[in-house]
């Protein structure tokens, strides 16, 4: 193929990537969106396999690669449970940024790279070089940390050393001294103790970033790290000369940036704080597991009562989070909110920004089970309607329904906006026990006096709702 053949592809795919990442937008244009993607890539990887700079006989090593990652990737999306694929997301961040650091020190030893440069051509390559590497190992730990928080290997609490703001200038600054000295060396082998001392301390500062993040706000680093691994694309791109690795990393970067701020602004934090670290951390001292300290009494019901009290009802709005996705409870959410509609009742879903474990989880999960896209609702377009509702049913969801965050301002989750539930005529929150959500904190709402609490796991629990309802 030739070079111009090959920009025409780049142009197609990069096309398509902006149609993707618009159709990805909106629930209803999201597959579409996807198409466009798949598309978008398959052409990128044709043009560029088949384009000038891959020889004949590295086009057998390639194709053994796509071979062996694809079966990989392959074997992971049909194994893959719902509730890992934030863990998943995180894991190929990590990838991306293990790239750019192999990239990065490929493209530094590698001799024929920088021949045939001017001095001012090589001195930017250096540049891409160091940047592409620093941006990439941040990317890399940061996501292993990630990856370990959200899977759960790692405790949610923010590890926060002392001194750390200090720590993390000093870190800045070791490692703008060390570019220094990484442009100024006079051969490779000079260079390469900077650019390894670099590498390990940036290792070190996305380990530190991410371990000082607390529970709560855990969806931030999650989009924030989404950005990180577009910005360690397009370091890449630089590096390999590849202009369109460079706009799709561009892409995934900003995109990721704006999901950062809109992640932000919907837990009321601001973003320089979240990544300075330490919110989740200061919520006095720490409860001991196990130790109940209940804030008052607790009204159990059955699925027989739940279900009384859903056909009495007129307007029902159901809050899915976490739990939902842990028990696989769409479907029979669907179905019973299916049931209920027939019966001529107003039932709506109220979705939390950040419920779930990744942002645009339980959307994921209500369009997988068909319910119909308009009458799922952000949460400030219901926020108001609860005083109005006879019903809330809280399915899996603890964090974001948590009236502390409005209450308690030693809460770690103070000023967050949560969804105001308990403002409904009856609140039923479904989940196994007592226990606290993601962010580890107590919920109040478990013990006001409009609330019930459905005990056990919301499949099995829901599916009892279905068949009283039937009855
Ligand atoms: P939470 O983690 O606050 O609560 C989920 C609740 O579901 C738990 O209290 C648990 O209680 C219950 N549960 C678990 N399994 C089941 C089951 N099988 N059946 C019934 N209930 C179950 O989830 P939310 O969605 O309310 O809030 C999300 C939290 O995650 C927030 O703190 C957010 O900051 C954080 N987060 C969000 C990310 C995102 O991008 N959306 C990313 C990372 C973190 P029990 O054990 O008693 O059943």
């Amino acid at each position: 193929m030739s070079g111009s053949l090959t920009t025409v592809a780049y142009i197609g795919a990069t096309i398509l990537f902006i149609l993707s990442l618009g159709g990805l937008s909106n629930p209803e244009s999201s597959r579409r969106g996807n198409l466009y993607g798949m598309i978008g890539m398959t052409i990128a990887v044709l043009a560029t396999v088949l384009g000038p700079r891959v020889s004949a006989a590295g086009l057998g090593w390639i194709a053994a690669a796509l071979v062996v990652g694809g079966a990989i990737g392959l074997y992971l999306a049909r194994t893959v449970q719902m509730t890992q694929m934030p863990e998943l997301v995180a894991f190929m961040h990590s990838l991306v940024g293990l790239v750019a650091v192999v990239v990065g020190y490929a493209s530094y030893i590698d001799p024929t790279v920088a021949a045939g440069m001017s001095p001012a051509e090589e001195h930017i390559h250096l540049v891409e070089v160091y940047l592409g590497v620093l941006i990439g190992a941040v990317t890399l730990s940061g996501s292993v940390i990630a990856f370990g928080k959200l899977s759960g290997k790692i405790g949610g609490k923010p590890v926060l050393l002392p001194a750390r703001h200090w720590l993390n200038l000093l870190l800045l600054l070791v490692v703008l001294v060390f570019g220094y000295r990484f442009l100024a060396a006079g051969s490779i082998q000079q260079g390469m103790t900077p650019l390894i001392v670099m590498t390990v301390l940036s290792l070190a500062f996305g380990v530190h970033m991410v371990m000082a993040i607390g529970g709560a706000d855990m969806p931030v680093v999650v989009s924030m790290l989404n950005s990180y691994s577009g910005w360690a694309a397009a370091a890449t791109g630089f590096m390999l000369s590849n202009d369109l690795l460079i706009v799709t990393g561009a892409l995934v970067g900003s995109s990721g940036a704006i999901l950062s701020y809109i992640m932000c602004r919907a837990m009321n934090r601001h973003f320089i704080s979240v990544i300075a670290g330490g919110f989740g951390g200061d919520a006095g001292p720490p409860k001991a597991a196990g130790a109940a300290q209940p804030a008052g009494e607790v009204v159990a019901v059955s699925a027989q009562e739940t279900a009384e009290l859903l056909k009495e009802a007129n307007s029902i709005v159901i809050v899915p989070g976490y739990g939902m996705a842990v028990a696989q409870a769409q479907h029979t959410v669907y179905e019973i909110t299916k049931f209920l509609r027939e019966k001529g009742k107003n039932v709506r879903f109220a979705i939390h920004p950040v419920a779930g474990r990744m942002p645009g989880h339980m959307n994921v999960l209500l369009a997988e089970a068909k319910v119909p896209y308009d009458i799922v609702l952000e949460m400030e377009e219901i926020n108001d309607d609860f005083p109005d509702t006879t019903v809330a049913m809280v399915i899996g969801a603890n964090d974001i329904v948590n009236p502390a965050a409005q209450d308690d301002p030693s809460s770690p989750i103070a000023g967050m906006p949560v969804l105001e539930v308990w403002k409904a005529g009856t609140t039923i929150v479904m989940k196994r026990s007592m226990a606290s959500g993601y962010a580890g904190v107590d919920n109040p709402l478990f013990y006001k006096e409009n609330n019930r609490m459905l005990f056990g796991d919301a499949k099995k629990m829901l599916d009892e709702v279905l068949g009283a309802l039937k009855a």
